[in-house]
Order: C-alpha cells, then structure tokens, then sequence
C-alpha cells in the first residue's frame, strides 16, 4: 500500500499475523498517520483495534497490548536491542520519491570517499545512489551502526552509531536535527539533502546554533539547587542506569510521558533529561524548566571540561 508518499508492505505484516496464528492485533501509527487507521484497517486481515496513546519511534511501544496477539507499529524500524514482553511486527514507510542528488554535491565534494546517511525513511533512497557515485569515481560507505540500530547507514536521533571514516558525509532527509546530531557526533560537518524540496545545505551554522543554546542552559543551571533526573518508562527510552551515575543528591521522577506541562508543574528548576535525548538538545525550549542531558549536568558540577561535551546518545 502507498499512502502519503511511503510504502507499507502489507503483504509481509498479514504473512507475519497468519504465522503466528493472530485473530487481534492492535495498531500503533505515528503522528503523522494517526487519523489514516481506516487505510489500515481495510487491508489488515484480522480484528483491529488502534492504540491511541504517543508513537514517537520504535522506542516508545505501549506497556500492553492487553487482550490483542500481536503490537503492529508502523513507520519506524525495529530497535534490535529492545525485547518486547509480547510479538511487535514493524511495518516500515519507506519513501516512493525518485531521488537524483544535485550536480552541485558531487561537484563540491572533497575526497574520494563519501558516507551516505539516513533515517529509514529514506535508506531505498540512500543505496539507491551507490552506482552514481562510483560512475563519478566515488566510493560509497555505509557505515554498521550498534544492536539499536537495524540497517547500514540508518540513524536515529539518540544514536549516530553508524558513523564511519570518509572524506565527506551526505545525510538524506527531512528536518535539522539527525544532521545536525550526526555532526556533533562525528565532529565533521555533514551536507545535508532534503528529498522533499531540494534543497542542500550545511550543518555548520546549524550546529553553531545548537551548541550556543547549549552553553547558555548550562550556564543558567549552574547557579540552579532544585534539580530532578526523569526517568522515562517507555522501555527503549529507559536509562535509570545513569541516576547512580549522575548523582544520588538529586530528586528522581519517573515518568510516562514526558511534556513541558508535566515536567514544569513538578517545580524543579533543573531537569537531567535521560529519556529521548531530543527533549533536551531538540525541544527545550518548550519547557520553563532548564532541561540538561547528563552529559551537561556533569559539566554543571565541574565532573566534565566545557570541551568534554558530547551528543547524547541511547546505545
Ligand atoms: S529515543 Fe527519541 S530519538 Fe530515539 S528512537 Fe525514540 S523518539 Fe526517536
């Protein structure tokens, strides 16, 4: 099935639900499809009911499925490393658009080696532009991420782990903020190529900007005593292993979801974010409370050098 521009392969999730013998599965769309359930429900050949709750990515699968045989999450790909207490069938999206980089990106090239990047999206895309590049004298690398990541050259916005050494690095996608980490964390600038309108850029400024308002929120904890660690139920987002690590002075919140509304009404002036890194490096600013990674925190009680501050990544 196409809708919005993305391909699911409905054939392999109904092969999937006749295998394992479900009569009830339970829907979980993201954002973007939540009001697109009757696509799904028309083409899915067992009962159905939706999940209603968040679906920001593979991370973020609902505590039970209660009386349902099988979690079908759509949009995202599998996180390896996370198990589920109960069957999850992925249906990726992945993009239909035809893409021809600009003759400027080959052009403005330095080296011989380029590394392409992308979310899941966009990976059909991604290989796809392999030949062109060796046409061009180019290698192509793809790097192996770690057990959170499933496919060559796929990133996520808490891990960068497909990182890999070339001369130049090529992400493509929609959005600022998987380059702009990719950057941080390989320390190289990364062009950027936005299939969807065309347009190329660079991170350098990008990151120039993020790193700014890094420093400043940093800077206003430093002189903060409330201080809270949230700690995220979502299992893919859960890392109560760092609270021994960052400090046991600090009160700990555990959280479902975490929402400026919530987070702001519990009256800590500081929040050490280690759920989705994205709260603090990519939303903070929809929060009254100063939102830190531990990273930051560290760098707060002097534990970290100002040059020790690193991308915050779930492995
Ligand atoms: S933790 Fe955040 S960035 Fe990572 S997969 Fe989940 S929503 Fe995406």
């Amino acid at each position: 099935m196409i809708l919005c521009g993305y391909r699911f392969d409905m054939d392999r999730v109904n092969e999937e639900l006749e295998q394992m013998g479900a009569k009830k599965a339970l829907l979980q769309l993201p954002d973007g499809l939540r009001n697109k359930s009757h696509h799904f429900k028309n083409k899915i050949h067992c009962d159905l009911d939706i999940w209603g709750g968040s679906c920001y990515g593979a991370c973020d699968l609902p505590a039970s499925i209660r009386d349902a045989d099988a979690l079908i999450h759509v949009g995202h790909s599998e996180i390896p490393n996370l198990e589920p207490s109960y069957p999850v069938i992925y249906m990726e999206g992945r993009s239909t658009i035809d893409l021809d980089l600009p003759d400027d990106i080959y052009e403005g090239l330095e080296g011989k080696v380029v590394a392409l990047y992308s979310t899941v999206q966009y990976l059909d895309q991604i290989y796809g532009l392999e030949d062109e590049f060796r046409r061009r004298g180019i290698e192509v690398k793809y790097g192996e991420g770690d057990d959170r990541i499933k496919y060559p050259g796929q990133i996520l916005g808490c891990n960068f782990s497909c990182r890999t050494d070339a001369d130049e690095h090529i992400y493509v996608g929609s959005g600022t903020f998987h380059p702009v980490g990719l950057s941080l964390s390989l320390g190289e600038r990364v062009h950027v190529f936005a299939p969807g309108t065309g347009e190329l850029k660079s991170t350098e400024e990008l990151v120039d900007g993020l790193l700014r308002r890094r420093f400043a929120a940093i800077t206003l904890a430093e002189e903060k005593d409330k201080i809270a660690i949230l700690v995220s139920e979502k299992p893919g987002q859960d890392r109560r292993e760092l609270v021994a690590e960052i400090g046991m002075e600090c009160d700990v919140v555990c959280m479902e979801e975490i929402t400026p509304e919530r987070v702001d009404s519990l009256g800590y002036d500081v929040a050490i974010n280690t759920a989705c890194p994205r709260l603090a490096l990519d939303d903070s600013i929809r929060f009254k409370t100063i939102m830190l990674t531990p990273c930051e925190y560290k760098i707060t009680k002097k534990e970290v050098p100002w040059d020790g501050w690193r991308m915050d990544e779930i492995r």
